[in-house]
């Protein structure tokens, strides 16, 4: 078979790995796919120090690598929506399979881009972008695809779980932990990607589209970030037998699909709850198989290149198939997706962890109880600390009962109305994750 020859768009983290691993795994990617696979043209506006492109055809503008005749598979590894979506609707338009690394283009501009590329019969490939190496979107879109998908539930962001996880092994402060985050390059310039969840939205989103055959639909996502997180609240959530986890959660539901982002205590002997620092890990439950874990490093230029590549040899793999007995981009064939609803957050049910600052005295935990109970929520676990010295507020700690978000939310309204009640009430979901 001839040559399979690969156009890398962006010489950057991700880029230069890339070009890494196709150079030193050479051979084998080769024997893998079946074919010799090539690295025939760069688009960079910049030189990168890190990779050595002599003897490489080297484009500034990007496009002339999707306008290449002899280019087979263009690989995206710019980042942003904008200019990315045009070179991959421009090299679909060209003919060219697409593989990309980049979340935030396929959540945003997903349905677009795969209609496009069905047209066209090419594949777009897009392993990377969620969970970083880990290969999670084959697992589900191949692996589990004799299963219904149930649910699933993923530490998808590397910078959040760190910062979590100095809060509870260290103590730290929230924004201490941001900032050496930022330091050791782990968040991004805006760190509001991360710890506000939209980038676990992005994948969360793919991720949802893959396991319940519905389109993208990004937009739909509920998100909520980690920066409200205290230390009290993590120690607090330790004593109940918990850690709290900014979790991505799709739940397939009668009434419709959950997609939710949000920090979640979840029992410390799940394995999930065990996940630490940077790493990344997605739990899929399925009726089949029950639940299979899968565990990795969700960033970093060479793990993330690890499913760049993959993608490179499924393509080059498949070149002789017919387009229609290829993998479908989001698992299910593109006329049986289906139009099942996501849900708005208000009917989503969860439990909740509650701390409430409460004054000191005889019936106003009773009052609190009342309005929970009124709400048909019941009180699982308690916790009531000692007044600091000279204050005569203490914190209360409930987790509650599983409930409608609404049942709760009214509840937590009335529970902060009374004057025996400090300020708001810090509420966390509880998911307890088993099989
Ligand atoms: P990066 O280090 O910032 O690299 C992006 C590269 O693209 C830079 O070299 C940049 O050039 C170049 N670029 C951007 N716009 C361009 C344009 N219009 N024309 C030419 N070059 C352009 O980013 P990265 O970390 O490699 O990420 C690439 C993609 O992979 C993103 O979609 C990201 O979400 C995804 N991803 C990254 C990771 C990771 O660990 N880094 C993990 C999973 C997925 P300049 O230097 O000139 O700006």
């Amino acid at each position: 078979m001839n040559p399979v020859k690969v156009g890398i768009c962006g010489l950057g983290t991700v880029g230069c790995g890339t070009v890494d691993v196709l150079r030193r795994n050479q051979a084998e990617i080769s024997a893998r796919a079946g074919c010799d696979i090539v690295i025939s043209h760069i688009g960079a506006r910049r030189d990168n120090p890190k990779v050595d492109t002599n003897g490489l055809q080297l484009s500034r503008d990007i496009f002339a690598v999707a306008e290449d005749p002899d280019i087979d598979i263009l690989v995206e590894l710019i980042g942003g929506t904008t200019v990315a979506r045009e070179l991959v609707l421009k090299a679909i338009a060209q003919g060219k399979h697409v593989v990309t690394a980049n979340k935030a283009l396929i959540a945003e501009h997903g349905n677009e881009i795969f209609a496009a590329a069905s047209e066209k019969g090419v594949s777009v490939n897009f392993e990377a972008a969620v969970a970083g190496g880990i290969p999670i979107v084959k697992a589900i879109r191949e692996g589990l695809a004799g299963n219904r998908i149930e649910w699933l539930a993923g530490i998808i962001n590397g910078t959040g779980n760190f910062i979590l996880t100095e809060m509870r092994d260290k103590g730290r402060a929230f924004d201490d932990v941001l900032k050496e985050a930022q330091q050791l390059g782990y968040a991004e310039a805006d760190p509001r990607f991360d710890v506000e969840g939209i980038d676990a939205a992005h994948k969360l989103a793919i991720l949802a589209s893959l396991a319940f055959g519905i389109p993208l639909q990004f937009d739909k996502a509920y998100t909520e970030g980690i920066s409200q997180i205290s230390t009290d609240d993590v120690t607090y959530a330790e004593e109940l037998g918990y850690r709290i986890k900014h979790l991505g959660l799709a739940r397939r539901t009668e009434k419709g699909v959950e997609l939710r982002v949000h920090p979640t205590l979840i029992p410390e002997k799940r394995l999930l709850a065990n996940v630490n620092g940077v790493m990344n890990a997605v739990l899929v439950k399925g009726d089949a198989v029950g639940p299979t874990l899968y565990y990795g490093a969700g960033a970093g230029g060479e793990p993330t290149a690890s499913a760049v590549v993959a993608d490179i040899v499924d393509v080059a793999r498949t070149l002789s198939a017919e387009p229609m007995h290829r993998v479908p981009h989001l698992a299910f064939q593109p006329d049986a997706l289906n139009d099942t609803p996501v849900l708005p957050i208000g009917d989503v049910v969860s439990a909740s962890y509650l701390r409430i600052s409460a004054l000191d005295k005889p019936g106003v935990f009773s009052k609190i109880a009342t309005i929970l109970s009124d709400a048909d929520i019941s009180i699982e676990a308690l916790i009531q600390k000692e007044p600091q010295p000279g204050q005569n507020h203490v914190a209360v700690i409930l987790l509650t009962s599983r409930c409608v978000e609404s049942n709760i939310v009214d509840a937590l309204v009335k529970i902060e109305s009374l004057d025996s009640v400090d300020g708001k009430v810090v509420r966390i979901r509880v998911e307890s994750l088993d099989g």
